[in-house]
C-alpha cells in the first residue's frame, strides 16, 4: 500500500501550488512554505496550453478557471513595421479538437490565486511571510530564516530560478544564464482601450497579436474576462534575475520600439507603467534529486527557460502531477531514492527539451530585416509557425520544421499516462 508522507513544499508559486494539490490529492500530509506574506498581484499574462489545461481539469478547477480565462481563437503574427499579418497560428477551438483540452490565457495572478485558494481548500497548510534559508537533506530539514526547523519525509524546492533547496540540499551551484534580453510587462485597462477607435475591437476580437521585429518581439491579448489588454515586450535590456516586479522606465521600454507600426505606437501611448524582468534560463543541471533521495527540485527551480514556447509554467505544472503519480510506488521510505530517480528521468528529457527549443527561437523571432527574414516570414506564411528552428553550425538559419513532431508532443502530452507507461 502507498505511504502518506509528510511532505514540505518550498514555495507557493504556480508549481508549488500545483504540486501541493497534485500530492494533497493522493493522500499525503502537505505544508508550503512561502517567502512572502501575500501573494502579489505580479506578472503578466501567461499562456495556458493544452497539456496543462488537461491537469488543472483533472484537479477539478475548470470552472474556477473558465471565470477567468479568455480563449483566443488564433495568434495573428504580424510584421512588425507595417503590422501586416504574416501568418496565423490557430488555437481554440481547434486545438481542443485536436488535443482534447483547451488553450487559455490568464492573468498569472488569476492563476496563482485559483491553486491558492484551492489548495487552502484542500486542507493543505500554507505558512507565508516564511522564507526558507536553507534545506539539509539529512533530516530531512528545512531551516527557516527565523531560525526554526521543520521536520518532513520529503522536500519539494519549488523555489524558483535562485532556489535555495537547489543550492543548499543539491549542491548544484549553478547561476540561472542571463539572456540579452529583458520582458517588460504592460496592461492597457479596457476603458482606454474602448475610448480608441483604432484599438476597441482587440477587446472583443479574441486573437492574439505577435510582431516580430529587429531584436525584440511583442506579444499582446487580453485578460481577465476582457478587463486589460496584456502586453509582454521582449527586448535587449537589463534586470534583475528571478524579480518579477521591478519597476520599468516607460520611455526607456517605448524607445525600443520607436519605430514599429502605428497600433504598436498606439497601444504604448496607453501605458502608464510597466515592470520587467530579465529572462533567464537554467541550463541542464545533473540532478534534480538529492543523493539520499529526500528532496526533489521541480519547476523554475529546475528549469527555468525562457518563454518563447509558453511552456514553462505548464511544464512546472506537470511537474507536480507527474511526483504525485510517481510517489504512488513508495511503499517504504527507503524506497524514495529510487522512484524519485525514475521521476527524473522522466521529467528532465522533457523539460531540456523545451527549454533547448524555446532559447533556439530567440534569434529566429529578433531577426533583422534581409534575407533571412524574408525566408523566415515565406515560412510563416506558409503555416509552418509552429517550428522549431535551429541555427545551423554554418550560421545559415535553417527552419527545421518540428510542427509535426514537437507541438503534438508538447500539446499532447499526458502527463499521468506517461508515468504508468515509464
Ligand atoms: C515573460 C515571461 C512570460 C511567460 N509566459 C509563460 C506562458 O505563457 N506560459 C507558461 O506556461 N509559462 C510562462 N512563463 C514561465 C512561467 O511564468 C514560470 O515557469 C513559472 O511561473 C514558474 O513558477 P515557479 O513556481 O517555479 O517559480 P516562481 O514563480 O518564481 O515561484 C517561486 C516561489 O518561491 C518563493 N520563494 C523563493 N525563494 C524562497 C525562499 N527562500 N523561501 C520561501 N519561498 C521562496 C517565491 O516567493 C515564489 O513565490 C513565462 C515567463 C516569463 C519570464
Amino acid at each position: 500500500m502507498t505511504k502518506s508522507l509528510e511532505i514540505i513544499v518550498c514555495g507557493a508559486g504556480i508549481t508549488g501550488l500545483g504540486a501541493a494539490i497534485a500530492l494533497k490529492r493522493k493522500g499525503h500530509q502537505v505544508s508550503v512554505v512561502e517567502a512572502a506574506s501575500q501573494l502579489q498581484e505580479i506578472g503578466a499574462g501567461i499562456q495556458v496550453p493544452p497539456n496543462s489545461s488537461r491537469i488543472l481539469k483533472s484537479w477539478g478547477l475548470e470552472s474556477k478557471f473558465m471565470a477567468k480565462v479568455m480563449w483566443p481563437k488564433s495568434v495573428a503574427i504580424r510584421r512588425y513595421a507595417t503590422g501586416e499579418v504574416i501568418g496565423r497560428t490557430k488555437m481554440n477551438p481547434i486545438l481542443q479538437d485536436i488535443y482534447g483540452f483547451p488553450y487559455w490565457f490568464i492573468h498569472r495572478a488569476d492563476c496563482q490565486n485559483i491553486l491558492y485558494d484551492a489548495a487552502v481548500e484542500a486542507g493543505i497548510q500554507i505558512l507565508l511571510g516564511t522564507p526558507i534559508e536553507s534545506v539539509d537533506e539529512k533530516g530531512p530539514t528545512v531551516k527557516l530564516q527565523s531560525g526554526q526547523e521543520l521536520r518532513a519525509d520529503l522536500i519539494v524546492g519549488a523555489d524558483g530560478v535562485r532556489s535555495r533547496t537547489r543550492a543548499s540540499a543539491l549542491k548544484e551551484d549553478v547561476e540561472a544564464l542571463e539572456s540579452s534580453q529583458c520582458a517588460y510587462r504592460a496592461t492597457v485597462p479596457v476603458d482606454l482601450m474602448n475610448s480608441d477607435p483604432s484599438l476597441a475591437h482587440r477587446m472583443t476580437d479574441v486573437n492574439a497579436n505577435l510582431w516580430l521585429g529587429p531584436d525584440g518581439h511583442i506579444m499582446g491579448y487580453p485578460i481577465r474576462s476582457g478587463e486589460m489588454y496584456n502586453l509582454v515586450l521582449v527586448s535587449p535590456g537589463k534586470a534583475s534575475v528571478g524579480k518579477w516586479n521591478e519597476p520599468a522606465d516607460v520611455k526607456e521600454m517605448r524607445s525600443h520600439h520607436a519605430n514599429w507600426e502605428p497600433t504598436v505606437q498606439r497601444l504604448l501611448s496607453h501605458v502608464t507603467t510597466c515592470l520587467k524582468w530579465r529572462l533567464a534560463y537554467i541550463p541542464p543541471l545533473e540532478r534534480w534529486v538529492s543523493d539520499n533521495g529526500r528532496v526533489v527540485i521541480i519547476g523554475d527551480a529546475a528549469h527555468a527557460m525562457l518563454p518563447l514556447l509558453s511552456q514553462g509554467a505548464a511544464v512546472s505544472i506537470e511537474d507536480g502531477a507527474a511526483l504525485a503519480e510517481c510517489l504512488d510506488l513508495v511503499i517504504d521510505l527507503v524506497d524514495l531514492s529510487l522512484v524519485l530517480r525514475a521521476f527524473q528521468d522522466l521529467r528532465k528529457p522533457r523539460c531540456e527539451t523545451i527549454s533547448k527549443a524555446a532559447l533556439s527561437l530567440v534569434d529566429l523571432w529578433h531577426l533583422h530585416d534581409g534575407p533571412e527574414q524574408e525566408g523566415r516570414d515565406l515560412k510563416i506564411k506558409q503555416d509552418l509557425i509552429n517550428t522549431v528552428v535551429e541555427k545551423t553550425s554554418d550560421s545559415k538559419s535553417s527552419l527545421d520544421t518540428m510542427r509535426d513532431k514537437l507541438v503534438p508532443w508538447m500539446f499532447g502530452y499526458d502527463t499521468v499516462r506517461e508515468v504508468s507507461v515509464d
